[in-house]
């Protein structure tokens, strides 16, 4: 099966690289529920009809997976597009200089108080402008088209917010770039400066030189986009790129034999292809660096879709953009998702006739 499932297969023939103590626990266990996803190491529910049978085996439903973190996004779509309002949304882009990037390197801890910053940035930009609240959904992203380090920020924001103050929703707020840059260049260095401050951010520098630097960079200009408005279902689209997909793309892997693997980057601009060689054991060594955080989510939400703002403004949204809320989506049946890929139903035997469920087999004990 080499060339369908290439990540899969090369975690299979690199084993003995990564199954060790030395390997971070989360990372092993889903490099292994990886190689066990839909054969018979996960278990398999079984279905027949009087005269045949099938099983269909587990999935493993790790993020890092290719064909489950695959399946994660087409389903988180699929639940936003159902209940978010019906508006036009701008995508807005927010990165860090390369000297803020090192520091975050060496603090990954930090990593995850970035969505905040940058929604917050987002927010107040939105409110002092027309007093409105707005939706705001953040993906975060830690590494580049090249693999490199470049933690960044994928933001989608409704083009239009409430006015609480005249309970009224405008449809078009202006966002403004440089504003927003200077909002969201002073969020993050807030943030870092009150790390230094609690003794919790790391570094081979002094405080003195850190101050300096965070003094450097609050300066500068740093790169942040804001997209045209478009639809809500093309900005789900677009962003759900970055969701919940493990960070190297499974069609940008190309095996070369048994002991290479070459892998196409995206260059900056994200225009260009770069191919690059591995050898399999430094493959898994960016695998495993490109890990997943246990129980992290790539996806953050605030504004009008955080939990204490949704309590109380949700259905005023839906009131007066005359708009009818709707509850989530059941999760599509693999049987469902089957037949809209292929139109073909897996539970039909050779003769047309239904298949029923009738039993699981356990997992075999793992080798
Ligand atoms: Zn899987």
């Amino acid at each position: 099966m080499i060339g369908e499932h290439p990540i899969k297969q090369i975690l299979i023939e690199t084993r003995s690289y990564w199954d060790h103590e030395g390997t971070a626990a989360n990372v092993r266990e889903n490099f292994l529920k990886v190689i066990r996803c839909g054969t018979g190491a996960l278990g398999a529910e079984i279905f027949a009809s009087e005269t045949e049978s099938k099983l269909v085996f587990h999935t493993c439903k790790s993020r890092f997976c290719t064909s489950c973190g695959q399946r994660a996004t087409e389903s988180w779509q699929e639940d936003l597009e159902t209940i978010l309002p019906d508006v036009p949304y701008i995508g807005v882009t927010l990165t860090m200089p390369i000297e803020i990037r090192e520091l975050f390197e060496q603090n990954k801890h930090l990593l995850h108080g970035v969505p905040a910053m940058g929604a917050e940035a987002i927010i107040q930009c939105a409110k002092a402008r027309s007093g409105a609240h707005v939706l705001v959904l953040v993906v975060q992203q830690t590494f580049g088209g090249l693999l490199n380090f470049v933690p960044h920020l994928h933001v989608m924001v409704s083009a239009g917010g409430l006015q609480e103050s005249t309970n009224r929703w405008i449809p078009r707020l202006r966002f403004d770039e440089p504003e927003l840059m200077r909002a969201w260049r002073y969020a993050l260095i807030a943030f870092l400066a009150e790390a230094l401050k609690r003794n919790i951010l790391r570094c081979s520098l002094t405080s003195e030189d850190l101050l300096k630097i965070l003094a450097t960079q609050y300066k500068r200009r740093w790169n942040v986009f804001i997209s045209r408005a478009g639809s809500k279902i093309y900005r789900l689209k677009h962003d759900g790129r970055y969701v919940r997909r493990p960070p190297i793309a499974q069609h940008r892997t190309i095996r070369i034999g048994r002991y290479e693997v070459e892998y196409l980057a995206k260059n900056t601009r994200g225009k260009q292809f770069v191919a690059t060689r591995y050898t399999n054991e430094e493959f898994v060594k960016i695998l495993v660096e490109h890990g997943p955080d246990r129980g992290r989510h790539a996806m953050r939400y605030f504004g009008l879709l955080s939990p204490r703002s949704k309590a109380r403004l949700w259905s005023a949204i839906f009131v007066l953009l005359n708009q009818q809320q709707r509850p989530h989506p059941p999760r599509t049946s693999w049987r469902g998702l089957h037949l809209k890929t292929f139109s073909i139903d897996p539970l039909q035997d050779s003769f047309g006739r239904s298949m029923y469920w009738v039993g699981r087999r356990a997992p075999f004990k793992a080798a």
